[in-house]
């Protein structure tokens, strides 16, 4: 996405307590070619994310929209974004791999009045793509009712910590982890395929025997087809913050994120093995998004 992206934009009054800056905008192109194996297109109906969690890569967004308020303080709403879709739509030939949400939340807050993400939904479904969403929401359980009627879909619930406190620091606009196991089963329940993300796992805080069973357990509870597990991004604005964060609030949790920067390469393949330990006893079949070494 670039600036061209950007025709015209207006103000409004946020219609969240959290959004401090929300704008409506329109956009040239909803349908954006994908550099993630497996995805050929993204949709991503708004910019910016007011998830706001503190480890999120897509801060690199603002560098794209000129935008320089805190990560998780702005929203653009894409308010053409549906019809826009319609139009791309129509010319792809082939079928393909769609995924909404690849730098913002689909879910975010903002779309509970906006409903663009689910404008969208839409107008997916009389094609024959493959579709999926990536989410930290329960909101996404409205929009069952569309959900079910696109052939090729999955959701995905990115899980990080059970911990409230290590939530409210980590992703403080986000819904509880409870909301979205609650919202994976009741999308199960209804035939809709479902997976856990657990990314990033958080050094000291994610990655201990008990806490990955924990979250292995609950996913396959609620009805989870699989689970996958990624590593901290080591982009260096979002690592500076982290370990900002974990000094102030978990200053016990300093040294496992210090060897986690030292070797990454020996705490992922560490990380596997348990993982791959833990999965194996509890037959949910588990993934992993990062290298092992
Ligand atoms: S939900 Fe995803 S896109 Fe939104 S702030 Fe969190 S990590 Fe970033």
């Amino acid at each position: 996405m670039t600036n061209r992206a950007f025709l015209t934009a207006k103000r409004e009054l946020p219609g969240n307590k959290r959004v401090k800056y929300l704008k409506t905008i329109e956009c040239r192109s909803i349908l954006n070619k994908s550099g993630i194996p497996g995805i050929d297109f993204a949709i991503n109906p708004y910019v910016g994310c007011t998830h706001k969690c503190q480890y999120c890569y897509a801060v690199f967004m603002k560098r794209f929209s000129g935008h320089t308020e805190p990560w998780g303080d702005f929203v653009d709403v894409k308010v053409n974004a549906p019809t826009v879709l319609e139009k791309q739509l129509i010319r792809l030939k082939q079928r393909n791999h769609i995924s909404i949400g690849t730098v913002c939340d689909g879910y975010q807050p903002a779309e509970k009045k906006y409903t663009i993400t689910r404008k969208c939904l839409g107008k997916l479904i009389p094609y024959r793509h493959s579709v999926s969403i990536l989410t930290k929401s329960p909101l996404v359980t409205r929009d069952l009712d569309l959900l079910k009627q696109i052939k090729d879909i999955e959701v995905g619930f990115t899980i990080t910590t059970l911990d409230p406190k290590v939530r409210r620091v980590f992703e403080p606009g986000t819904a509880p982890p409870d909301q979205r196991f609650k919202a994976i089963k009741m999308l199960s329940r209804n035939r809709i395929r479902t997976w856990v993300f657990v990314a990033p796992v958080l050094p000291y805080f994610t990655d201990s025997v008990y806490m990955i069973t924990q979250i292995i357990k609950k996913a396959q509870d609620a009805g989870a087809r699989h689970i996958m597990f990624d590593t901290l991004n080591p982009y260096p604005k979002v690592w500076k913050n982290v370990k900002r964060l974990v000094k102030k609030h978990f200053p016990e949790a300093i040294e496992q994120f210090r060897d986690f920067q030292d070797d990454s390469d020996h705490y992922q393949n560490r990380l596997r093995r348990k993982i791959t330990d833990i999965g194996f006893k509890n037959m949910l079949p588990c993934k992993f998004a990062f290298g092992c070494g």
